[in-house]
């Protein structure tokens, strides 16, 4: 067996087998049919060595975060998650690397019946890319916020940038936020409920400040946001001492929750929603007519931030 053989054999140990996949890995290219009245939603992330995972990363983390960062982009358009491909780049072709890669990124595929459908492998610096595909009725866009709309974001934010600690030698960090680090959870069910409710929607990928700022740019509004609103993790609380890091909480990123904003009169809904699925959404502030973020703290006073988010060539 030759070492792209060996690698085929590994990727081919996936069982999610879709009846809308004509032809799937091992021809030139895949064939695939997009159910009536749905348009295709298409995002691609790639994660390299170094950069967007630590060196000591294990491959199960490396493949499950490199499907989860993808998942999470269709869940912020409030996509169903149909299909991926994957681009490998490999410094050597090995086995338990491989596996366990595989592993990681079939667990999470299989939990929302994602099936691969091909890809590319090739030898260099270990790099991932990822490119998901699925379906959307009615999209979410940045683009959509309105003067008035209430702002939300799920869960917590801040943990993933502890967790990232862990690896640089801190050794108090709570398992749950290495946890959120290597296996962020894709909103998907939240943005599929959201596609039919809110006005506008981005996953938190670079950090708050970065990413509602996207919303606020291409809606052309801007946002007030109360800093004592901010869901933080007793984790979170704890490592600080109760004086929470506002700075590494709103612009580390990595977090992949979503950022959504509705209309003022949906509020009891999406209370309603967040107490069924058991997912907290918090309402950190309003969509404003000013032409930026600003941050407020509990005295009303601004509030301001150096570091806005991570940038690559920076
Ligand atoms: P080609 O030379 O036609 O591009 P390849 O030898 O690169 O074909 O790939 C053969 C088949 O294996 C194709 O169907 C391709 O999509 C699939 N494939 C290659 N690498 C991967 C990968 N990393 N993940 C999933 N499918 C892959
Ligand atoms: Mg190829």
């Amino acid at each position: 067996m030759t070492e792209f053989e060996l690698i085929y054999k590994l990727i081919n140990t996936q069982t999610v087998q879709r009846a809308d996949v004509v032809t799937g890995i091992g021809d030139d290219c895949a064939i695939l049919s997009v159910p009536e009245g749905y348009s295709l939603a298409v995002s691609m992330d790639t994660l390299v060595k170094g950069v967007h995972f630590p060196d000591s990363a294990s491959a199960y983390c490396i493949g499950y975060k490199a499907l989860a960062v993808n998942l999470s982009d269709l869940a912020a358009a409030g996509a169903i998650p149909a299909w991926v491909s994957l681009s490998l780049t490999l410094p050597v072709a090995d086995v338990d690397w491989i596996t366990e890669f595989v592993r990681g990124v079939f667990e999470l595929a299989e939990r929302y019946q994602v099936q691969l459908i091909g890809g590319d492998t090739c030898s260099g610096p270990l790099a991932v890319t990822i490119q998901a595909h699925g379906f959307v009725k009615k999209p979410l866009l940045r683009s959509t916020a309105s003067p008035g709309d209430l702002i939300y974001v799920s869960a917590v934010l801040g943990d993933a940038a502890l967790g990232l600690r862990s690896y640089q030698g801190d050794t108090h960090i709570a398992q749950s936020c290495i946890k959120k680090f290597n296996q962020p959870e894709p909103r998907i069910e939240l943005g599929l409920w959201l596609a039919q409710h809110a006005t506008a929607c981005i996953d938190i990928s670079d950090g708050l400040i970065s990413d509602l700022g996207h919303i606020c740019s291409q809606s052309q509004c801007g946002a007030e946001i109360m800093l004592n609103k901010i869901p933080l993790s007793a984790e979170f609380m704890d490592y600080y001492h109760n004086q929470p890091d506002y700075q590494t909480a709103l612009s580390f990123g990595d977090d992949y929750e979503l950022c959504f904003c509705v209309n003022k009169n949906a509020a009891k809904e999406v209370e309603v929603y967040s107490h069924q699925s058991g997912l907290a959404l918090s309402c950190i502030g309003q969509i404003s007519t000013a032409d930026s973020l600003s941050f407020v703290d509990q005295n009303n006073k601004t509030v301001t931030f150096n570091e806005k988010g991570f940038e690559h060539f920076k």
